[in-house]
Formats: C-alpha cells, sequence, structure tokens
C-alpha cells in the first residue's frame, strides 16, 4: 500500500549518520505541500529508501541542495540538439499525394525514423543523427519560422496547415552541465554540428523528393526555394548551402526534448553519481531512477528507457528492502 501526495515540490533529501558504513544515509525528504494553492506547508516523510526521479534538469539542483558533493553532478549533461527543415505543400486538387485534404497536424506523430550513418561503413543505429518528423502546434511553428515581416509570417501562418517539418537529432558528443532547474551551459561539439548539417541535407531532400514545392530551414536568414520553379543546379546548390551553415552560432533554433546523463551511472564515484543498481555512491538508500543516470546520450527516444531503468531500479530498491527485512 502506498500514497500518492500531488501538488508537492521536493526541497531536500534528509540524511543520516550510519554506524556500519561512512556513507551517510538517507532517511526521507522534505518537501512543500500545497504547491498551486497559494498556502505551502513544509512537511517530512522519513522512509526506508528515497527515489529521487526529478528529470535530468532538477535532479542535480535536488541532490545539491541536500549537500551531495560527487563532482559529477550536474556534469554529462546531453540534450540530443535538433534542428529542422520544412516543406510546404499547397492543397491542389489534381495531385495524387498528399491528398488536398491532409493536415499537418492531423494523424500520428513521430511515424517515420530514419538513421543517418557518420561514415559510410557505420553500422545502422550507431551513427551520429537520426532523422524524425514531428508535429509542431501553431505556437511553436511560429516561434522557429524566421521572423522576416509582419506580413511573411501572416502568410506561413496561413501555410501552417499544409507545411511539414522534418527534424534532425544528433547523439551529441558534447556536454554541458546543470547549474540549476533553469541554468545550463552547453557547447556543440563540431562532430555534432557537422551530423547536423549531414542531416539537414538529407532532409531538405527528403522533403523536396516528397512532392513539397517550397523548402527552407530555421536559420534567421528565412531563406527558402520553390522547387518547381527552379534548376535542378539551383536546387541542388541551395540545399549545399543552407545545410552547409553554422550551427553553433544560434542563428538557427537548436531545439532540445531530451535531457541526459547529468547524475550518470558508472562503475565508480570517480567518474559517475550512482552504481549500476542506481543508487548513490555517496548516500545510502538513496536511488535515482530517471533520464538524468544515462551513461551517454541514447540517440533514440529516450521514454522507453527511461522506463526500462526506473524497473530496473525498482528492482534494486525491492533488493534492498528485503535485505533491510531479514
Ligand atoms: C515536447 C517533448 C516531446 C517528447 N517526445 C518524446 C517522444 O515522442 N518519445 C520519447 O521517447 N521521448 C519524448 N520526450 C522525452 C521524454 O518525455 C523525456 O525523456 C522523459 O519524460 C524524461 O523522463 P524523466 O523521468 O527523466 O523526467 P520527467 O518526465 O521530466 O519527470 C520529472 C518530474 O519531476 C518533477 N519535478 C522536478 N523537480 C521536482 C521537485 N523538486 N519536486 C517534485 N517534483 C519535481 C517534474 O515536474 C516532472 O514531473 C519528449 C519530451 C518533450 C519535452
Amino acid at each position: 500500500n502506498g500514497v500518492i501526495l500531488p501538488g508537492c515540490e521536493a526541497i531536500n533529501i534528509r540524511k543520516e549518520k550510519n554506524d556500519r558504513s561512512e556513507r551517510n544515509r538517507a532517511k526521507g525528504v522534505a518537501f512543500e505541500f500545497g504547491c498551486g494553492s497559494g498556502v505551502k506547508q513544509v512537511c517530512l516523510v522519513e522512509s526506508k529508501v528515497t527515489i529521487v526521479a526529478c528529470g535530468a534538469l532538477s535532479t542535480p539542483p535536488l541532490l545539491l541542495r541536500s549537500g551531495l558533493r560527487n563532482p559529477n553532478i550536474g556534469k554529462n549533461l546531453h540534450l540530443h540538439p535538433v534542428t529542422m527543415a520544412w516543406g510546404h505543400f499547397p492543397a491542389e486538387t489534381d495531385k495524387p499525394w498528399p491528398e488536398e485534404h491532409k493536415k499537418s497536424y492531423e494523424g500520428g506523430i513521430m511515424t517515420a525514423m530514419c538513421n543517418i550513418r557518420s561514415e559510410p561503413d557505420q553500422e545502422p543505429g550507431s551513427g551520429g543523427a537520426v532523422i524524425q518528423t514531428p508535429a509542431l502546434h501553431p505556437g511553436l511553428f511560429s516561434i522557429l519560422m524566421p521572423w522576416l515581416s509582419g506580413t511573411n509570417i501572416k502568410q506561413r501562418m496561413r501555410k501552417f496547415s499544409r507545411t511539414a517539418h522534418v527534424f534532425v537529432l544528433a547523439r551529441d558528443k558534447g556536454s554541458g552541465t546543470v547549474k540549476s532547474p533553469n541554468c545550463i551551459s552547453y557547447n556543440m561539439e563540431e562532430v555534432d554540428e557537422e551530423n547536423l548539417q549531414k542531416g539537414l541535407e538529407k532532409a531538405l531532400k527528403i522533403l523536396a523528393a516528397a512532392g513539397a514545392e517550397e523548402i527552407g530551414t530555421h536559420h534567421n536568414k528565412g531563406r527558402s526555394i520553390n522547387v518547381k520553379k527552379v534548376s535542378y543546379h539551383e536546387y541542388e546548390k541551395f540545399v549545399k548551402e543552407e545545410s552547409s551553415r553554422a550551427l553553433k552560432d544560434l542563428k538557427t533554433p537548436i531545439c532540445s526534448a531530451h535531457q541526459m546523463g547529468s547524475c550518470r551511472m558508472g562503475i565508480g564515484a570517480r567518474d559517475s553519481v550512482v552504481d549500476q543498481r542506481g543508487e548513490t555512491w555517496e548516500v545510502e538508500g538513496l536511488f535515482i531512477a530517471d533520464s538524468s543516470v544515462f551513461p551517454t546520450a541514447l540517440g533514440v527516444n529516450p521514454m522507453v528507457t527511461v522506463q526500462a531503468i526506473a524497473y530496473c531500479t525498482a528492482q534494486s530498491v525491492l533488493e534492498t528492502l528485503k535485505r533491510k527485512r531479514n
């Protein structure tokens, strides 16, 4: 039997001295109760084991607020940087595909995925980037589309329902640091930029091959090309130029929906925050069960791996509880 308390914000992990080892032992969590209601109360729950799962951006600050000092906490943050290409498919009755009634915001999302190999002989799946198809809502669409003028963005928004996006996601070698839940530092490495550029070239070509009339990227210059009205040479030149632009200069929006690795799992406290069971090296009975324990960037969408890690960590917690009982 258990109780779930919604609307709580963990403030810190409580620890106590451990007679049997030099490591402190987790004894529960202090949290604010009633967040959102205006009347907050600080409460303490004592527990035999404590599991933290605040996500890769919030777990490190919670551990630091709780007095943990492992220097790896907050380091090794991976983001799966993403950049996108778009294609406009006018609704024309004489075209067999995509049919006139099709809308960019209808149907299944993320239904197509393709690996990009950074080296010709690379194993599929081990590459530096993947291509996927998102569904953008109007707010996100309007933020990402380059601003050229009021009239231009109005025209773009009128084409929203027939504009498809294809994104490139890099399995980043570069990494950053979480300083607080809303302050991180991150530097993209050259190899990640190159992988994104290679992917962007493919994404533009995929959209053109699928029949897009106009194609472009999110670079702030806002260049686009009408594929049907230019020569093959002009099309190739456009794709080459747009996909070889620098990405590290922040003139192209870089997105991230996958934050990982900021309390990574490893085989020793020197390089990691938790052991293979998900327990912190520093505090006995304190487990982490979220994407912060990934040792590296995953290279694919992480949700199922987060669930698998949570399941495995739960087994470790059960073992620990059984040991305590005996
Ligand atoms: C727009 C978007 C689309 C995505 N699409 C996909 C997809 O299609 N497929 C896929 O595999 N992945 C997808 N992801 C990624 C996936 O959602 C995350 O990788 C995953 O949810 C991470 O799980 P987590 O448990 O590490 O953290 P989270 O799911 O972020 O859970 C952390 C929780 O802790 C809470 N929390 C934080 N601090 C505190 C505190 N101090 N006290 C109490 N609670 C706290 C947060 O409110 C949050 O509920 C997407 C992510 C985004 C943002």
